[in-house]
């Protein structure tokens, strides 16, 4: 299967890691939609965010709720968004989960 989420867990690619637990990592964007949006994402494969569970889910949001008050608000940046798109009609291009952290000067 070509999950490329799974590749850069595996650190068979490269990526911008920020955070990394043992149930999930976050990495830079690496098309941005603005400067510093990242991704938070459940190490154990789901395609969306459906397939993940309750403790999953709340695990992914409880991190990004702190690394975007680290890396964003504590940086003096007034807002961010959350985004999870889910199924192809939705924008989701990546089936293993992931929500987009991003940031808004
Ligand atoms: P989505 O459209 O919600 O599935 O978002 C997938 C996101 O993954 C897009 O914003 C891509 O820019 C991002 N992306 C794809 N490949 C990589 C990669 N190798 N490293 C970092 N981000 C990636």
């Amino acid at each position: 299967m070509n999950d490329i989420f799974l590749k850069i867990i595996n650190r068979e690619i490269p990526a911008n890691i920020l955070y990394e637990d043992e149930k999930c990592i976050a990495f830079y964007d690496i098309h941005p939609e603005q400067p510093g949006h990242f991704l938070v994402v459940p190490k154990r494969l789901s395609k969306t965010i459906l397939e993940t569970t309750d403790e999953e889910a709340s695990h992914l949001i409880k991190i990004a709720k702190k690394l975007a008050k680290e890396n964003i608000i504590d940086k003096n940046i007034e807002g961010f968004k959350l985004k999870v798109n889910s199924g192809k009609s939705a924008g989701q291009e990546v089936f293993h989960t992931h929500i987009h952290v991003i940031p808004y000067k």
